[in-house]
């Protein structure tokens, strides 16, 4: 059931300063805490690739958090201990987040010599006082700074993250964001709505809804995004991701079709061997080396939900040959219902070789997920 190569996703839980909507595993720590962070992070990944072998590696992303926020030295050292432990391949998509404002020349320098070949920046929004209210650390100017910095070190693979229904945006304030990132030409872009999550200042502020941008106007973003990034050259292969051709984020959608991958770091979850594990998310404790995971197994079922509800995000949709090598049966007696009320209800195209959610369905894919749930 394996596939050949795998992927790796390392998560550096460093940033400048926590932003008011973030509910990531993320701080903001003292040199001394990122040098012991990254031992312990390098003794993970020399115990881990032990027991796992010199695996064949097609994807590597370096998230967070702000890995751009940390000495260059520690990213260099980390894809030296990778391609020592793995079998990195050469054509591999090597990706880090950055921010802007934590990237500089020489930084960016080091990322190609250590073989980073994909940035991508968290922009959200070209407008500043949006910007302030999510209590981002920089201004438009500053993004601009960094992007010229990553474009003039020769990066030709370069991903820029958008938010809608921010507080106070409109949709034309939105519709400037769209057509500011296109006018720079980024090989990809992310565009999420904002969700404010619990646990954060946001969500104090802004749980009523009040201050936010209604349902109906967030709908007319999403619209808007899909309509403007199409006109111009984008093509939306995941619910919420558009690329240039042969610019989909490979990393991504192996993700969404259930490849396996190793996570290294704090709170960074694996998937291997029909297993799911998440390392804990105490700082402290994974500084002190203790690097205990929690451990799911996945049984067949939900292995086959998972294979429905994730490759259906993608626009190219789940292949029925896929799943049969996959599961050993034939998707009609495992989905037949669900394949037909969802096709009745125009959500999804049943093609000759593969499914996938019409444009209704991508709208509302949630429902159309929902049916894989048991
Ligand atoms: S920069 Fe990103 S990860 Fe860091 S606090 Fe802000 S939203 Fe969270």
């Amino acid at each position: 059931m394996m596939n050949k190569t795998s992927m790796i996703y390392v998560h550096i839980p460093f940033c400048v300063k926590k932003c008011d909507y973030c509910d990531f595993t993320s701080f903001v720590c003292d040199e001394d805490t990122k040098s012991r962070y990254f031992e312990s992070l390098f003794k993970q990944i020399d115990t881990e690739s032990e027991s796992v072998g010199k695996l064949p590696i097609d994807s590597v992303f370096i998230g967070g958090g702000t890995p751009s926020c940390v000495n260059e030295k520690y990213i260099y050292k980390l894809s030296e201990k990778l391609k020592d432990r793995f079998d990195v391949k050469g054509g591999a998509e090597f990706t880090i987040e950055c921010n802007p404002g934590s990237v500089t020349k020489e930084k960016l320098s080091v990322y190609k010599e250590a073989g980073i070949n994909r940035i991508s920046i968290g922009l959200q929004s070209t407008d500043n006082s949006e910007l302030k209210l999510l209590s981002r650390v920089h201004d438009y100017e500053g993004f601009l700074r960094t992007y010229d910095l990553v474009r003039g070190a020769g990066f030709g693979n370069v991903n820029i993250d958008i938010m809608s229904a921010l507080p106070t945006q409109t949709r034309s304030s939105y519709k400037k964001t769209l057509e500011c990132v296109v006018s720079l030409k980024p090989e990809h872009i992310s565009a999420y709505s904002l969700i404010v999550e619990e646990g954060t200042p946001f969500y104090e502020r802004y749980k009523d809804g009040k201050g936010l941008p209604g349902e109906d106007v967030d709908r007319e973003m999403y619209h808007d995004t899909k309509a403007f990034l199409k006109e111009n050259g984008y093509e939306r292969y995941e619910i919420s991701n558009y690329a240039k051709t042969g610019f989909e984020f490979k990393h991504n959608t192996g993700y969404w079709t259930r490849k396996p991958y190793l996570g290294f770091g704090l709170a960074a979850a694996s998937f291997f061997n029909e297993e799911r594990s998440t390392m804990h998310s105490d700082l402290r404790r994974y500084i002190e080396g203790d690097h205990e995971k929690e451990v799911e197994k996945i049984s067949k079922e939900d292995a086959m939900a998972e294979f429905m509800f994730l490759g259906l995000r993608l626009t190219k949709g789940v292949s029925k040959k896929a799943f049969e090598e996959v599961f050993s049966l034939c998707i009609y007696d495992v989905y037949g219902k669900e394949i037909e009320e969802l096709t009745k209800e125009g959500l999804i195209i049943d093609g000759k070789e593969v499914l996938y959610l019409t444009d209704f369905g991508l709208d509302v894919s949630n429902v159309a997920m929902a049916k894989f749930l048991k």
